[in-house]
């Protein structure tokens, strides 16, 4: 068989698939494997509740059953729930937005590869433009969703060494050189896999370097404001004519609904709808079915505040406690947790690299992803991007303590065979 470059490219098993791959073959291989390397959301009972209730009312209405299972849904998504969520942001956080200015994707990631591919890549100007990252690590999912070469350009972040074992990833408003190579500046808010959570002044440069630039800011919001909500310190939610916001149900609790949402300029959302009808046709039903009736009295904020935020801030605190107690006298500190569900660990001077610890943590039976492959778009010459591991806290809390302990030991034996 004979691929194009298309598929060489997107057929093959290259970065991000074959460590995805990996996972899922150490957790079929080990079933005792303890996960801490995905970025499924943590069980909360009031939550499942709460969908378990509404999916039932769903199915017990011959209507709404029809329009969950029988209908083909628009290409920008339904418009009830776009009109609602609309009717919230506004409310919420004064924006001037309607239904026009969203769209409903079949998860955020999928999203993500057409609005990448719609603003940079080979520009009809015969010139090439980045997705830039203005802070490296970045969310690996970005990784190969380019269609050309050198797609993703990325900047070193300014580390800032913190009281105690913790650190904190900060723009480096110098580094940042703005030129049209770049086609769009994309940032996670709370970032996987650190937990950063830029600050509002960040937002604010980075805003007005972008629209200097005339190109968009894309904020990744999948666990930020307003829903899920997984943010731990005062951000303020931030949007504009000149910001592409990513949103999603996954971390709500619903990763399985497949739901993102795209709130842009109307041109940017039209152009994403006619890109989404070839890729997909039409929008999922099931997660504006589930949550179309949270929007309208709150309730995707109340259950957001009173039971998703609170359920991760404990835990990143227990488990930034399990990793002092058995890290200690090791050179290690931590990104400050301000959001998300990872803790970001910076194992200071690690004698292997990131890579060769997972390898070793995944004999041991414990899964985290190893940093490396969150630099994105960035040379290979920082050794801190062999330092560092993502550790998911969202599992249950024993395995979570069981998984820090392995951590903690195998970090150590490099440290001591060095
Ligand atoms: N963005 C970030 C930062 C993520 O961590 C994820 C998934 O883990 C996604 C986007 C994609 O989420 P989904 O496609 O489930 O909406």
């Amino acid at each position: 068989m004979k691929l194009s470059r298309f598929g060489e490219q997107f057929g093959q098993r290259t970065g991000i698939v074959s460590l995805m791959d990996d996972l899922g073959t150490a957790l079929s291989e080990n079933p005792d494997m303890i996960f801490m390397g995905g970025g499924n959301p943590g069980r909360i009972p009031e939550v499942e509740a709460f969908f378990a209730e509404r999916l039932q009312s769903v199915l017990n209405d011959p209507a709404q059953r029809h329009t969950l299972l029988g209908v083909y849904q628009s290409p920008q998504g339904d418009r009830e729930f776009r009109r609602e969520l609309a009717k919230l942001l506004r409310r919420q956080h004064g924006w001037a937005i309607s239904e026009r200015n969203i769209a409903v994707s079949n998860g955020s990631q999928s999203a993500f590869f057409v609005l990448f591919n719609l603003l940079a890549g080979n520009m009809p100007d015969g010139g090439q433009r980045s997705i830039h990252l203005p802070v490296a690590p970045e969310y690996i999912g970005y990784a190969d969703a380019g269609l050309t070469r050198g797609f993703f350009t990325a900047s070193r972040p300014e580390i800032e060494l913190l009281e105690g074992d913790l650190f904190k990833y900060h723009v480096d408003m110098n580094a940042l050189q703005m030129d049209d190579s770049m086609g769009a500046l994309c940032v996670s808010r709370p970032t996987n896999p650190t937990g950063n959570v830029l600050t509002d002044e960040e937002i604010a440069h980075l805003d007005s370097v972008a629209r200097a630039a005339d190109i968009p800011l894309i904020i990744d919001g999948a666990y930020g404001q307003p829903f899920p909500g997984i943010v731990f310190t005062g951000a303020a939610p931030h949007w504009n004519e000149n910001t592409v916001l990513l949103l999603s149900l996954s971390k709500l609790g619903l990763p399985g609904a497949r739901t993102g949402i795209i709130v842009a300029s109307e041109p940017l959302i039209e152009a994403y709808t006619n890109a989404n009808t070839i890729v997909s046709l039409a929008c999922g039903t099931l997660g504006p079915a589930l949550a179309k009736t949270m929007l309208s009295n709150d309730d995707i904020l109340t259950i957001s505040e009173r039971h998703i935020r609170p359920f991760y801030e404990h835990r990143a605190a227990q488990t930034v406690d399990w990793l002092r107690q058995d890290l200690a006298g090791l050179p290690f500190r931590i990104h400050k947790p301000e959001g998300a569900i990872f803790l970001w660990l910076w194992l200071q001077d690690l004698p292997i690299t990131s890579k060769e610890l997972y390898q070793r943590l995944k004999a041991r039976g414990v899964l985290v992803v190893p940093g490396e492959e969150f630099f994105i778009g960035m040379d290979d010459e920082w050794d801190h991007q062999h330092q560092c591991l993502r550790i998911s806290y969202g599992a249950d809390a024993d395995s979570v303590r069981a998984g820090v302990k392995l951590i903690a030991e195998e970090a150590k034996l490099a440290y001591e065979q060095a």
